[in-house]
């Protein structure tokens, strides 16, 4: 059985101001519900929108343009209304615009269109409350073909697209400004739309669940029609909904207050202009220049603070090297702390430093980490040298040190050493990790082996 999924991305886009009215949009999520709002974002009778927001258009034609989408320079792009109600829509109906750009791609997907909506206000269904300070700030909605074959490509589109939008500074970041409706389908049954997938990750875990869930209908001959369900992040399933509009429930028309807009062909060359090489181009370059495998060139790309660190380390240190000890440990404990490199202290030449004291051996791997745990969490030191050295985080190579911490675990550990001297070779490596608790991780392993095999006669 084929599965066909298509999605429609929204991104806030950023402006300071939202689509048509000059209500802030800074800081909505935390500012006090309703505060930020005026009669056109309120829905209020007989107010007039103002003319679009051209830091919103701007944004959106420059995310248009990095997905490769064609522009339609000098044709007008109207606004429409979406006529639905729900109580997050004062006016009862959405405005949403024709396509600014179509045609696109990324990452083997076609991209169908892309629009400017204004976002509703938020609904809590809970206390029936309504907040409107989200009413009103632009969106851009990405729609993509139904070409995607399986959750895990998914994935893989929105993990691109989320690098292209690290690059563009086009889109909001804060939680909740990325929301994906997806359209999921076996070949031949019915079409079931799931909504309010409120980040990328929990694309994933919806259409992994919404694919079982009808895989089993249609293994079991259950017939199903077509509606849309509701994903529940929570319990990460879906819930029947309603049954599916169709695109006339919502009768759409032109908005009489806002006129058409025409997008000149010097914007458009303006927008190509200013695209900054993309994740795509960078992986390339990545690998050809300095050697690294596909898969390492695309977690690098990602994030364009992190290519730059990289490159600028790569420069000092070999560039597997670096790679290997940004992508692991650093990785590690940014995404622990749910840091980005931009929003930490750590600096290229901070990394620089530790990559080249592991290499030099004077530090182990696991030191390095500590080290860069405690930058993360309590400061980076003006000398990272002699920070390491005053705390006796320097390598113990051989010498006394060591040597006593052979001996103590040799004879603490007398029936792994007899395992050991009876062919168990786990046992070695049960000794070793004795000595390297003893030494807090100090040692190198490789010199803790050779004295182990030296002082049991082996
Ligand atoms: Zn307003």
């Amino acid at each position: 059985m084929r599965l066909i999924i298509g999605l429609e991305t929204h991104l806030q886009l950023r402006s300071k101001s939202k689509l048509f009215c000059s209500c802030p949009t800074d800081k909505y999520l935390e500012a006090p519900p309703n505060s930020l709002v005026c009669p056109v974002c309120s829905g209020q009778p007989g107010s007039k929108p103002r003319g679009i927001n051209e830091e919103a258009l701007r944004n959106a034609l420059r995310i248009a343009v990095a997905l490769n989408c064609k522009i339609r320079a000098g044709e007008p792009v109207y606004f429409q209304r979406k006529n639905y109600f729900y109580p997050d829509l004062p006016s009862g109906y959405q405005r949403t615009s024709t396509p600014v750009g179509v045609g696109g791609e990324l990452a083997g997907v076609r991209i169908r269109d892309v629009h400017i909506e204004e976002d509703p206000g938020r609904y809590d269904l809970r206390s029936g409350r309504v907040d409107y300070n989200r009413s009103g700030i632009p969106l851009i909605e990405v729609v993509t073909e139904p070409d995607i074959k399986s959750p895990e490509q998914a994935r893989q589109y929105l993990e691109e697209l989320q690098g292209v939008l690290n690059y563009l500074n086009a889109a909001r970041e804060e939680p909740g400004s990325e929301r994906v409706d997806a359209n999921l389908s076996y070949e031949g049954h019915s079409r079931i739309e799931v909504k309010n997938i409120n980040s990328f990750k929990g694309v994933f875990t919806a259409l992994t669940y919404e694919a079982a869930r009808q895989k089993t209908l249609v293994e079991k001959g259950i017939e199903f029609v077509q509606e849309t369900r509701h994903f529940d992040e929570a319990q990460g399933t879906t819930l029947g909904l309603r049954k599916k509009e169709t695109v006339s429930d919502y009768r759409y028309f032109p908005d009489p207050d806002v006129p058409p807009l025409v997008i000149s062909g010097k914007m458009v060359e303006e927008m190509r202009k200013g695209i900054p090489e993309l994740p795509a181009a960078k992986r390339k370059r990545l690998v050809k220049q300095y050697g690294l495998a596909e898969q390492d060139a695309f977690a690098i790309s990602l994030e364009p603070e992190f290519v730059d660190a990289f490159e600028h380390v790569a420069k000092e240190v070999e560039a597997r090297k670096a790679a290997f000890f940004m992508l692991g440990v650093l990785r590690k404990q940014l995404n622990y702390r749910g840091l980005r490199l931009k929003n930490s202290e750590i600096l290229p030449r901070h990394v620089v430093e530790l990559v080249k004291m592991v290499s030099a051996g004077e530090v182990t791997d696991k030191v390095a980490e500590q080290m860069l745990v405690v930058f993360l969490d309590k400061g980076i030191p003006a000398d990272i040298r002699r920070h390491a050295q005053e705390a006796g985080l320097l390598g113990v190579k051989a010498g006394k040190e060591l040597e006593d911490a052979v001996e103590k675990a040799v004879k603490e550990n007398e029936k792994a050493v007899k395992d050991y001297l009876g062919g168990n070779e786990k046992a070695l490596h049960f000794l070793a990790g004795r000595i390297m608790a003893l030494t807090k991780g100090r040692a190198a392993p490789e010199e803790v082996h050779r004295l182990l095999k030296k002082k049991l006669g082996k």
